[in-house]
């Protein structure tokens, strides 16, 4: 029999854990990428200088014994520290205690670990290879980079992100149904170095935000003590003068008087804002949608060449690991690659839309809601009947974060939990005279017990 075989497309993030998943298991993986080697020629950047890892690629990292070395490097962020822009800066814990929290990872070490990974269990990496052209009637695929490289292949994954060349070679042969809607909102990256001591210059474990209604800054923490700041903004201007967008705010200097009047406390932490503004591009944000993934048993795609997400949730990674993990279970289960393709996607996709809405929502929720005292009290109330109910009431948040039931599910319960918050807190400023007794009695009407996860 010859032995089970597959060729990746792109060596970031998901086809990096892919290929170790695959390799592990005995499967021959070769894995090409457009850029050069980052261990050789320094990481290129991506979509983002660092990420927030939550449990779901945790679990997909354990799967390939990374877990441990990503974490020596990741700084904990406990919760959300809100900047008010008058007042003192507020912690919202994300969950329970440390063992809920979130880790700040550099994209680049995140990539070159698993890289070495990927190879040390046996993958072949090829760099400076650009997906250029597929034949999928005779299974070749060509690549350009120092000249032009045919390779006969008996499945491709797309794992070459939200600008997928292999999606759209797909789609020459079969309809994926594919639709981008953009936010209309973008961002641009900024740094706070480390203090003058060596140290980091605000808390270091937590993400930082500074709400401001249509648009926020969020800060998260690097293990060398910088943090890298996101800015986003509407991309274009809505008539009134005080709104900003990336129409009006052009230059450094616009940018200092943007942050000198919304994020006053954050200007002296960037020295070189004016410079980092200019310097940065600014990136664009879209949720990309596909009824289909995959192409019989020739192709399927995965992470972001399936389903880019804006990025609110923090889940785009943890999701394309996750998928990472599904693909490699369902390649395993049959010989079939049609099948095992097929069922991957039924499998995923109503999860990937799932995360997708909850990324769209949560943009409202961490640039409007954060400091609204309807939120904060909603909030509260969350935190009781999450203590009181603690196998029913679980909050979106911890689902999407901490746990791994499926995101369909988190998605499908959130909403239901929070009509219910809304209920019990309409006209009302404190919890005080709560009818418990309804409330109980409502949540084991409306929320079963949550299934024990494996
Ligand atoms: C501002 C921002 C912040 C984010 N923050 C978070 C976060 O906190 N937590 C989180 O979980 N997610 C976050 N994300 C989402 C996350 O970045 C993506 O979901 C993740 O990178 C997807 O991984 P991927 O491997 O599918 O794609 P990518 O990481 O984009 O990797 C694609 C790879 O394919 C290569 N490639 C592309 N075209 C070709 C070709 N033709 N031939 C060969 N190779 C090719 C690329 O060079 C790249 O190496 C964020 C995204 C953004 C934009």
């Amino acid at each position: 029999m010859t032995q089970r075989a597959l060729t990746i497309v792109g060596a970031g993030l998901a086809g990096a854990l892919l290929a170790s998943l695959l390799a592990r298991r005995g499967w021959q993986v070769d894995v090409f990428e457009r850029r050069g080697d980052p261990r050789v020629v320094g990481y290129a950047g991506g979509r983002s200088i660092n990420l927030a890892l939550a449990e779901r690629g945790l679990h997909a990292l354990r799967q390939a014994e990374a877990d441990r070395a990503v974490l020596e490097k990741a700084v904990m962020m406990r919760g959300r520290m809100v900047h008010p822009l008058h007042g003192t800066p507020q912690l919202l814990r994300y969950g329970r205690d440390d063992s809920e929290v979130i880790w700040s990872v550099s994209r680049g070490e995140l990539n070159i670990l698993l890289l070495n990974e990927a190879e040390a269990a046996g993958a072949r990496l090829h760099f400076d290879r650009r997906l250029h052209a597929v034949d999928f009637d005779r299974r070749v695929a060509t690549f350009v980079g120092e000249g032009t490289h045919e390779h006969a292949f008996q499945s491709l994954v797309g794992a070459d992100g939200a600008g997928s060349t292999l999606r759209t070679a797909m789609a020459r042969t079969v309809d994926l149904g594919e639709r981008s809607e953009s936010l209309g909102h973008g961002y641009k990256e900024l740094e706070i170095p480390p203090a003058k001591d060596g140290g980091f210059r605000i808390e270091p474990n937590a993400l930082h935000i500074w709400p401001r209604g249509r648009y926020m800054c969020i800060a998260l923490p690097n293990d060398e003590r910088t943090f890298t700041v996101t800015l986003f903004l509407p991309n274009h201007s809505d008539g009134k003068p005080e709104d900003p967008s990336f129409d009006t705010v052009q230059t450094g200097e616009d940018a200092h008087r943007l942050f000198a009047r919304d994020f006053p406390d954050a200007v002296p932490l960037i020295p070189t804002l004016e410079e980092d503004f200019e310097a940065n591009p600014t990136g664009t944000l879209a949720t990309l949608y596909l009824d289909r993934w995959h192409l019989d048993g020739r192709a399927v795609l995965l992470g972001d060449a399936a389903h880019a997400m804006v990025p609110f949730h923090g889940q785009g990674m943890n999701c394309a690991f996750e998928d990472c993990v599904a693909l490699a279970r369902h390649l395993d289960a049959t010989d079939e690659r049609a099948a095992a393709f097929a069922a991957f996607e039924a499998e995923r996709m109503p999860n990937a839309r799932a995360i997708q809405a909850m990324a769209l929502e949560n943009y409202l929720e961490m640039r409007e809601r954060v400091d609204d005292a309807d939120f904060l009290l909603q909030r509260e109330l969350e935190r009781l009947l999450a203590e009181r109910h603690p196998d029913r009431f679980v909050p979106r948040y911890t689902m999407v974060t901490f746990r791994r039931l499926p995101y369909a599910t988190a998605f499908e319960r959130g909403q239901a939990q929070r009509a219910l918050l809304v209920e019990a807190t309409r006209g009302r400023t404190s919890l005080d005279g709560l009818d418990w007794a309804w409330l109980d009695a409502e949540v084991e009407r409306r929320l079963p017990p949550l299934p024990a996860e494996g």
